[in-house]
């Protein structure tokens, strides 16, 4: 998919000379395979390196560094990119062990990694998941590998919001690939996976993080950093032009998460729902709507169906186009999380609000 995306956005006419050097930032926060739901796939970086090399790219890196208290030497290992490197001949950069330059980023001072200026073009691959400070991390925050340890820390003590948006000004995302295949429910660390099956692309982190945001349940005015990156002119909001690729052409998420351990806030939720062949990403919608709503709400709701088992039938309520014949049901194929959430509360939903 990561080389169907990569082809569908003409890459290699993006990056145009062969000269360039081309970073790859996947999110390697903890030392824990993807499959936990934390860190980047490494076959999607696999697939673009292909991509890359196909097209006659060849100075390509792999940089990240994982948060303070996690090595990226363990990391690079347990997810996989090791081999990769291995494989493929790619470098891999640990950025905790850099030199760092103090950049100006828009009225803020911020130690970058050397290894990341010295990209032409980068190549942001963030999982899509929740925060347990920020709700959401997707591209925006995922570049908070390419600074120092101390770096983070400070950052943390700022409030992470000011931060980030500053950092964004000045650290390139000349294009992504998000990472939407089973990001943790609540935690940047992992622990609750919740199987997305999704990948997209993106060429604006500011867009890409607010797409990100309602896809998980969160209005954009819900992550202050996506507004203040805008602000500070990192990217824009909209308008949004989205080609899907695939729709629905995955496995049904029953199917899907069969090697997934999610902890018990996902089994929690997943009991609420009546699931008949549910698309993966209409069904993570749904998992992430309901971790917004209050276990009190939550119980009023009863059961909810979901899926394309459900179509031209009859029930109470229902999620997605393939229940529209449910007394109460909310439309959209696949609908968002934000949708859902604004569909389970009652309220109308705004998009980009
Ligand atoms: S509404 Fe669309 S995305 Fe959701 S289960 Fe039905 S076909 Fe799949």
């Amino acid at each position: 998919m990561a080389v169907k995306l990569a082809e569908a956005a003409g890459l290699e006419k993006l990056i145009g000379s062969r000269e360039k050097r081309i970073g790859l930032k996947p999110n390697l926060v903890v030392s824990s395979p993807a499959q936990g739901g934390a860190t980047t796939h490494p076959e999607i970086a696999s697939g673009l390196i292909s991509y890359l090399k196909k097209n006659g790219f060849t100075d390509i890196v792999i940089l990240e560094g994982s948060w303070v208290g996690d090595s990226t030497v363990r990391a690079f290992s347990a997810c996989g990119y090791n081999a990769l490197a291995k494989e493929t001949g790619v470098e891999l950069i640990d950025t905790k062990t850099d030199r760092y330059v103090t950049v100006d980023c828009k009225g803020m001072k911020i130690e970058i990694c050397q290894s990341a200026r010295d990209i032409d073009f980068m190549i942001n691959l963030p999982v899509l998941k929740g925060h347990c400070q920020t709700l959401l991390t997707c591209a925006l925050k995922n570049n908070k590998g390419l600074i120092s340890d101390s770096e983070k820390r400070r950052f943390h003590t700022l409030g992470l919001t000011k931060p980030i948006a500053h950092l964004n000004t000045a650290v390139r995302n000349d294009f992504i690939v998000v990472d939407g295949i089973c990001g943790d429910l609540d935690f940047e660390e992992g622990g609750n996976p919740v199987y997305g099956g999704r990948m997209f692309a993106a060429r604006d982190p500011v867009l890409c993080d607010a797409w990100a945001a309602e896809l998980i349940g969160f209005s954009v005015s819900e992550i202050p950093y996506i507004g203040l990156a805008e602000k500070l002119g990192a990217g824009s909001v909209g308008p949004r032009r989205i080609r899907e690729l695939n729709q629905n052409s995955g496995a049904s998420a029953a199917q899907s998460s069969g090697s997934l351990k999610p902890g018990g806030k996902v089994k929690e939720l997943t009991a609420l729902i009546s699931g008949e062949n549910a698309c993966s990403a209409c069904y993570a919608g749904l998992v992430f709507a309901l971790s917004r709503l209050g276990r009190n709400e939550r119980n009023r709701l009863g059961r909810i169906s979901i899926g394309q088992g459900f179509c031209n039938k009859k029930g109470s309520v229902g999620v997605g186009q393939c229940t529209s014949g449910f007394d109460s049901f909310c439309p959209g194929c696949p609908p968002t999380g934000a949708e859902i959430l604004s569909f389970l509360k009652g309220k109308p939903h705004y998009p980009g609000a």
